[in-house]
């Protein structure tokens, strides 16, 4: 299937502004503050952002990564959160074309961004964000199954969903100090879309690569700091990270493996 690049720009585009909504979320929800009033403003000297300084990436570009009023540096996590949103719409309309699929993945990806952005800072997964993505998770496949006719690929939803939220919660019941309540609830939405997209093999590929991701840079850290395990490394990133990867190259590593039995 070719995907015209008219789609693909307008998708990079559409997660630019979006990645830009990302970061308000992103800093508000912690703080408890409105995500849709009240303008944005520099945490330091609360001079107003502008429209013109708040253009994706470009506006950090051009004022240097930092405020115009009192020049203090603005964080480089906002024009990567920007990028990010970006690239990962324009890998949905490639590999979903123009579709509700496309939709329903794009919004999903925004949701992991801001989850993940919040985890690095805030060592949390709010219940503020996990909760509606579960609920407009489902209300946007069951849409998308029912548009296609493909009510297996539903089914395949709620088997994934069973099998990375029900892991987890074993291992936290297991193990409470090893896992979050908020990565249990985070794997409930994960495997939902990974069992959407390709089935139980697509979940746990997933959540081999979250584990693989996870430990690797954990025990880079613990070499690093020699802080031991008193160092909290959030796995909310390296669960989205991993699912993001499974959603575009678990079906290929599935196949081949399954190709290869
Ligand atoms: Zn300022």
């Amino acid at each position: 299937m070719e995907v015209p690049a008219f789609l693909i720009g307008s998708a990079v585009v559409l997660g630019l502004i979006l990645g830009s909504f990302a970061t308000v979320v992103a800093y508000r929800v912690p703080r408890r503050e409105s995500i849709v009033t009240g303008r944005s403003k520099c945490p330091n000297c609360g001079r107003v952002v502008t429209v013109v300084e708040n253009v994706p990436v470009i506006s950090y570009l051009i004022q240097r990564g930092r405020c115009r009023g009192c020049g203090t540096r603005i964080s480089y996590r906002y024009p990567l959160i920007e990028l990010t949103t970006a690239v990962l719409f324009g890998l949905a309309a490639v590999k979903f074309g123009w579709s509700v699929e496309a939709l329903v993945f794009a919004a999903f990806f925004w949701v992991l961004v801001v989850l993940t952005a919040i985890d690095l800072e805030h060592r949390l997964l709010p219940n503020r964000v996990v909760y509606p993505a579960f609920v407009a998770g489902w209300v946007g496949l069951t849409i998308t199954a029912l548009v296609n006719d493909d009510l297996g690929s539903l089914r395949s939803a709620g088997v994934g969903a069973l099998v990375f939220g029900g892991f987890f919660f074993v291992v936290a019941f297991i193990y409470p100090a090893g896992m979050g309540g908020g990565d249990v609830k985070l794997a409930f939405v994960l495997g939902t879309f990974l069992g959407y997209v390709g089935g139980p093999g697509v979940v746990l590929v997933g959540m081999f690569l979250a584990f693989l991701l996870g430990g690797v840079v954990g025990v880079a850290a613990m070499a690093v700091s020699r802080a031991g395990r008193k160092t909290q490394i959030p796995f909310g990133p390296f669960l989205a990270l991993g699912t993001v990867l499974a959603i575009f190259m678990g079906p290929a590593i599935v196949d081949f493996y399954v190709g290869r039995l």
